[in-house]
């Protein structure tokens, strides 16, 4: 396997390659003409002219309502590319791995904030007197809305099981992105500029000429809580479990039995994903990265800029090398200073995720190559972001923001930027309704549904809904291409005009525009990258191209827009383990999503991994370098146990025959339609005398054997009784003139 997962081209591949991309370049070109066309039907169904697809708030009527209440299953976290290797009767525990693997990882009480200031109690949210808005979640979401509806002047509240804890993740921004938002005081460091390296060829890599910071995430939620406070927010500590919405207004019932009622009620519960429901379901893809503050003796990095991505993948071995050709990891730094750098081993996206102890191993590896020596891990953090999938039910009663309104970028998984973008947007919404509300006889006559419709579609406006949907089509292709053509594609991409790929990552192109971004890459592309590109879009294209024109909300990772998946419901064909785990489940079944808490640790510990002390424990997996690393390893442990019948690798190491298990094997096929050799041939008695011994009745034996005889040698064959046991395939004029 480790050879052709290596070759990097099948030759096949480098015939048929001139063919495909000029056929690939027509597909593209039909679909996306296709899709300008049912776009521009769809537009004109809707009385709108092109040129107005841009602008915000474009009311639709293009809502779905299905009832389906999708979350997330649990996803079992691969190890198909790994060996086994683990002793079955050792009890040694690797210093490496944190205590018992079976008990819940360790969970740290969250973190609290510097803030010595009271929080306001909350005083509205009874039946008499109800919030304007209340928000659920205080991570840079929820607290957002807050501080900007609290500012105009609306009643609002904010339930959070601890509202001043510290934000467990490590914001990475664009400097301008923040700067417009005016939030560039809370930045905790910044570099001047980022780069991307693709490959070895290229160590110097794609300098990026935009300036990037780390939030002071502290700072900012310090300075959002102080204006919320100042501006008359209330807070409460506690946990919501559901929200019960009635004609004119909603009540939201803590875990605790508290019962807070308010005009709108909005989830920011981030990836938890309380309270919104979905579409239907679906099957998001994730970015897993495992990332650490580490105190170093020395780092090669320059402190004025940050490694966006670093893509080379020559410090890996050669097993977690072909599994890297498959299912890339890039690396992302920050570097603090001369001994202090954050590393983070990160995978853009996949499905299902790769284990953090996957990404821990191949960061040990990188840094060792580039001879870092650890000192110190001062912090961690663990990344788990769910991208992609569909947009939650719209509209619905209950608002959405950020993670768990589908916020996060679906190429990219960030997401602080927009949300925080979106959130006047979402206030502007929500108090135009109250104004109507406000100007009723009566509140009771107020129609909450019809508000909370209004509030839905100025945060995700058609044209919002086209950019996600050509977002999510790019995760879905990017998910799909291997470490090579993942290289072409950033190569390529990074080689845009800043604006093209800068905006592509802030959102800040349109739909047409980003249409225009798809065509230029294509066209700059190699033609290897085009047509690597076209195979993998093509069972997305149909799904792409309804979901973009009519600013629907259905596209998803179902190829062929779902229809093999639907034959296969129907005729009960198992279409792919790949994508059965990974699907969603109707109802709210907590502990199922993998992202519903934030992820603290993991069962390797890299300090000691960094160390050296990194033996597996029982029942964990590890790769392996050689077999000689697995007799090695076998030996160490003593084990000694009757070899199995099948050819697992678990043999101990006394029994472990350089490859006869597998010709044994090969020697117990029978084929139908070949009979026994030694029925064709005379029987070698006891102690006679040949010219000539041929020891192996295979094709080259027989053929030795029977060129040798033709000459008048006296020629015994030995062999067991075994058939020619491989299908071979040959070229037929070769053949023939072997006659
Ligand atoms: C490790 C990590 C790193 C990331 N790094 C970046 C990055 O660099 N840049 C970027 O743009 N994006 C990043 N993201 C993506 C995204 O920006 C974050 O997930 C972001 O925190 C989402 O913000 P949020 O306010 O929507 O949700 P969260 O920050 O998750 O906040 C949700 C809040 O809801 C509360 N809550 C949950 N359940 C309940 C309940 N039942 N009742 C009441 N409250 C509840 C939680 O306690 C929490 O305070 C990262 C994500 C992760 C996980």
């Amino acid at each position: 396997g480790e050879f052709s997962l290596l070759a990097p081209l099948h030759p096949m591949a480098a015939q048929v390659r001139p063919k495909p991309a000029s056929l690939g370049r027509w597909v593209i070109v039909v679909s996306i003409s296709l899709g300008i066309i049912l776009l521009a039907q769809n537009l004109q169904r809707s009385s709108l002219h092109l040129s107005s697809i841009t602008a915000r708030g474009i009311s639709s009527s293009t809502y779905s309502t299905t009832n389906a209440h999708p979350r997330i299953a649990p996803i079992a976290p691969t190890n198909r590319y790994r060996i086994n290797l683990q002793p079955r009767n050792s009890n040694k525990r690797s210093k490496a791995f944190r205590a018992e693997s079976k008990e819940a990882p360790e969970r740290k009480g969250p973190d609290l904030l510097e803030f010595p200031r009271a929080l306001n109690k909350f005083t509205h949210g009874t039946a008499d007197d109800p919030f304007d808005l209340l928000v659920v979640g205080c991570g840079p979401s929820g607290l957002a809305v807050v501080d900007e509806a609290a500012s105009r002047g609306l009643k609002v509240g904010l339930v959070d099981p601890q509202p001043k804890a510290k934000w467990p993740n490590n914001y990475g921004v664009w400097v301008d992105e923040f700067e417009a938002l005016g939030h560039d005081d809370c930045f905790l460091r910044t570099w001047e500029q980022a780069k991307v390296v693709i490959d070895e060829k290229n160590t110097g890599g794609i300098p990026l000429k935009r300036a990037y910071a780390q939030v002071d995430r502290n700072k900012l939620k310090t300075k959002l809580l102080h204006r919320a406070l100042d501006s008359g927010a209330e807070f409460l500590s506690g946990a919501v479990d559901k929200v019960d919405h009635k004609e004119e207004d909603s009540v939201v019932i803590t875990q605790d039995g508290q019962e807070l009622h308010a005009v709108q009620v909005l989830d920011a519960t981030g990836h938890a994903r309380r309270l919104v429901e979905f579409e239907r379901e679906f099957t998001p893809g994730y970015q897993a990265a495992y990332g650490a503050v580490i105190k170093v003796d020395s780092h090669p990095y320059e402190l004025d800029t940050m490694m966006f991505m670093d893509w080379r993948d020559d410090h890996l071995d050669s097993q977690r090398k072909a599994e890297n050709s498959k299912l890339p990891t890039f690396l992302y730094v920050m570097p603090y200073d001369r001994n202090t750098i954050f590393v983070e081993e990160t995978s853009l996206v996949a499905r299902p995720f790769i284990p953090f102890d996957d990404l821990k191993e191949r960061l040990r590896q990188r840094l060792n190559h580039m001879g870092i020596v650890l000192r110190e891990v001062e912090e961690e953090e663990y990344c788990l972001i769910p991208m992609g999938g569909v947009l939650p039910r719209l509209p619905q009663r209950t608002l959405g923001i950020g993670g768990t309104a589908g916020m996060v970028h679906p190429a990219t998984g960030y997401m602080v930027s927009k949300t925080l973008n979106q959130a006047p947007v979402l206030v502007d919404a929500v108090q135009a309704q109250l104004r109507e509300r406000q100007k009723l006889e009566s509140p009771s006559m107020f129609n909450a549904t019809a508000a909370s419709e209004n509030v839905w579609q100025a945060i995700w406006p058609e044209e919002d809904r086209r950019q996600r949907t050509f977002m999510c089509f790019g995760m879905e292709i990017l998910m799909r291409l291997d470490v090579l053509t993942t290289r072409r594609f950033f190569q390529t991409f990074f080689s845009l005009s800043q604006d093209m790929w800068g905006g592509f990552l802030s959102w800040r192109i349109s739909s047409l525009g980003l249409l225009g971004v798809g065509l230029s890459i294509f066209q700059i592309a190699p033609n290897q990258l085009r047509f690597d590109f076209v195979r993998q879009a093509l069972p997305y294209m149909p799904s792409f191209v309804k979901n973009f024109a009519q600013a629907s909300n259905e596209f998803d990772s179902s190829a062929w827009a779902g229809i093999y998946e639907s034959l296969a419901n129907i005729y009960s064909i198992p279409y792919g383990k790949r994508d059965e785990e990974t699907k969603t489940v109707n109802g709210g079944i907590s502990g199922q999503n993998p992202t519903e808490k934030p992820i603290l640790s993991s069962d390797l510990d890299f300090e000691a991994l960094m160390r050296g002390d990194d033996f597996p424990p029982p029942n964990a997996s590890r790769l392996v370098e050689s077999k000689r690393e697995a007799i090695n390893i076998l030996d160490s442990q003593g084990i000694g146990s009757p070899p199995p019948k099948d050819l697992t690798v678990s043999l101990p190491a006394s029994k472990l025959t350089d490859d006869r298990d597998w010709i044994r094997f090969q020697q117990e096929k029978t084929f139908p339609d070949q009979e026994p050799i030694a029925s064709k041939l005379e029987p070698l008695p006891p102690s006679s005398s040949v010219d000539v011994l041929v020891a192996g009745v295979g094709p080259a034996g027989l053929t030795l054997a029977e060129k040798l005889a033709a000459r008048g040698l006296k020629v015994g064959l030995v062999g067991p009784e075994s058939q020619f046991t491989n299908n071979y395939g040959v070229w037929y004029d070769e053949l023939q003139e072997l006659n």
